[in-house]
């Protein structure tokens, strides 16, 4: 009865990863993977991690459907900032969900069952699975202009034309920071500037936080552009990951936060989230979101935290500058400023299709066609094969 069923393609950024483990070359190297390696090119498992394993709850009784309580509470404050008044006035209301992916769908089967304008736009480009997300979830997906591949920065003009011309009560999907694939954010002024707009339009946003405090090194710092849009008394959705940030990538640990006008609103959006959630996978595993809530509950676990967080920031920051200056070494034709501006654990690195597929042929090195590399991928040993495969693609 499945004699029909035609193969599908792999997906583009996990598929690079399949390529990379079929080739038989010492000196490949992966910059397709969306996970931190540290300088040896193993995965990380942040040693404050291990002290919570110890202190969390052994308890593996089901969860309610909207997750772990404290879980979900410490989440928001995280995102929100402590003094959020949002919090105080109880408008928001967060569910655990399957981390940053399923915190995106679970938002997205709420709007589309509840809200009034089923139009999505997302920005051109984006994290590949966000089509599919929102279009499975039944909204229609529209694009807003984000990047310029000439200043490989931000196109902020074309921004604000193509968010002027959405209709009025769309949802716009904002990356709350560490843009991915391009690494480009806006301005705090032109997060201001966006602001202003998508309100005076009734635009609705929706923060897609999956490296809060993976970007900059700062928690408080990457999570601006949505605290800014929660200080005006807005409504606003929010998705989170610990993914990245707390290196629990398998753990699938998440949140969803909806923004509310009063409690009551919050309350009652709350009550239909547990209907999107139940018969979906009834309710979110315990295991990863006891370990959250214990680092952020404990005060020397959070700064611990914070300190490990850093240090992965700033690896990736140094990446960004080595492979700068290796370029420059070999006076590799072009402007690769946009190394060191881009921000997060991506670069977009203006490569076109061609020479990606040359650098994986001649160098064995694995990136997606779009010409983003992972810099969490590099370490000091590898920064020169990679600019050695740049420079070779870029005058051949
Ligand atoms: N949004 C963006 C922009 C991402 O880059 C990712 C991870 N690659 C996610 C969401 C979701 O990741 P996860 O489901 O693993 O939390």
């Amino acid at each position: 009865v499945f004699g029909h069923v035609v193969r599908a393609p792999e997906d583009a950024i996990l598929g690079v990863t399949v390529a990379y483990n079929k080739d038989p070359s010492p000196v490949k190297l992966n910059l397709g993977v969306g996970a931190y390696r540290t300088e040896e090119g193993k995965p990380l498992v942040l040693t404050v991690l291990q002290f919570a394993l110890i202190c969390s709850s052994r308890v593996k009784e089901y969860l309610p459907i909207v997750g772990l309580a404290d879980f979900n509470k410490l989440s928001a404050k995280l995102i929100f900032g402590a003094d959020s008044p949002a919090i105080r006035e109880n408008r928001v209301t967060t569910v655990q969900c399957l981390s940053g992916t399923g915190s995106l769908r679970v938002g997205a089967e709420f709007l589309a069952k509840h809200y009034h304008q089923r139009t999505i736009y997302i920005p051109q480009p984006t994290w590949g699975n966000h089509v599919k997300i929102f279009t499975l979830a039944g909204l229609s997906v529209k694009t807003y202009s984000y990047y310029d591949p000439a200043t490989r920065g931000l196109n902020f003009q074309g921004l604000l034309e193509d968010l002027g011309s959405a209709p009025s009560g769309a949802i716009v999907l904002l990356h709350a920071c560490a843009h991915n694939p391009t690494g480009v954010d806006p301005t705090l002024q032109q997060w201001e500037q966006i602001r202003q707009l998508m309100r005076s339009k009734g635009l609705l946003p929706f923060f897609d936080s999956a490296y809060q405090g993976f970007a900059s090194g700062s928690l408080d710092a990457d999570a601006q552009s949505v605290r800014m849009f929660v200080a005006d008394g807005g409504e606003c959705l929010a998705a989170q990951s610990y993914a990245k940030n707390m290196g629990l990538y398998g753990e699938r640990v998440g949140a969803l936060s909806i923004v509310c006008k009063t409690a009551d609103v919050a309350g009652r959006v709350e009550s239909q989230l547990k209907l999107v959630i139940r018969p979906m996978y009834s309710n979110p595993p315990i295991h990863g979101a006891s370990i959250v809530a214990t680092i952020l509950k404990d005060r020397n676990m959070f700064n611990e935290w914070t300190i490990e967080l850093k240090a992965m920031a700033d690896r990736i920051i140094s990446m960004r500058q080595q492979l700068f200056d290796a370029l420059c070494a070999r006076g590799t034709p072009g402007d690769w400023s946009h190394i060191v501006k881009q921000i997060g654990m991506f670069t977009f690195t203006g490569l076109n299709s061609q020479q990606v597929t040359f650098m994986t042929k001649e160098y064995h090195i694995y990136l997606t066609s779009d010409g983003r590399i992972s810099m969490a991928g590099l370490s000091s040993k590898t920064v020169p094969h990679l600019a050695d495969a740049i420079h070779a693609a870029v005058t051949r």
